[in-house]
């Protein structure tokens, strides 16, 4: 039985209780589009564990990030977004910008991105 929040929004899409657009599953990392897209593409990766934040994380839990960008990767490759470029970004903690608590990576691409502080 996979760890989950009963009140996270993320565990719930997961869970297919909230609906999603997905574009990737496997056991550990599922991956949906972003309801308020900042690019073309836009897509959030998730562990499928609950896990609230990168700063919250044992070291045993870091190899999901691995798993995580690897995912990001073959997505961005079967979106056509390997040869022009993509962002990946995790947001951590209120100075972060994390407003989900549930760990995620945000995968942007399909525009030039400017750097925003
Ligand atoms: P954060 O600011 O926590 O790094 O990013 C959370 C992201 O989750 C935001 O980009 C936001 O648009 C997205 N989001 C929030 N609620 C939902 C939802 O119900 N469905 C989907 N697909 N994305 C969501
Ligand atoms: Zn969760």
């Amino acid at each position: 039985m996979t760890a989950r929040d009963k009140d996270c929004l993320f565990c719930k899409i997961i869970a297919g209780e909230i609906p999603s657009q997905n574009v990737y599953k496997d056991s550990e990392v599922i991956a949906f589009k972003d309801i308020n897209p900042s690019a073309p593409v836009h897509i959030m990766i998730v562990p499928v564990k609950h896990i609230v934040s990168l700063a919250s994380m044992s070291e045993k839990e870091t190899p999901i990030v691995s798993k995580m960008t690897a995912a990001a990767n073959k997505i961005a490759k079967d979106m056509g977004l390997a040869e022009k470029g993509y962002r990946l970004i995790i947001n951590s903690g209120p100075d972060g910008g994390q407003v989900i608590q549930h760990l995620h990576m945000h995968l942007l691409g399909g525009r030039t991105l400017k750097w925003e502080q």
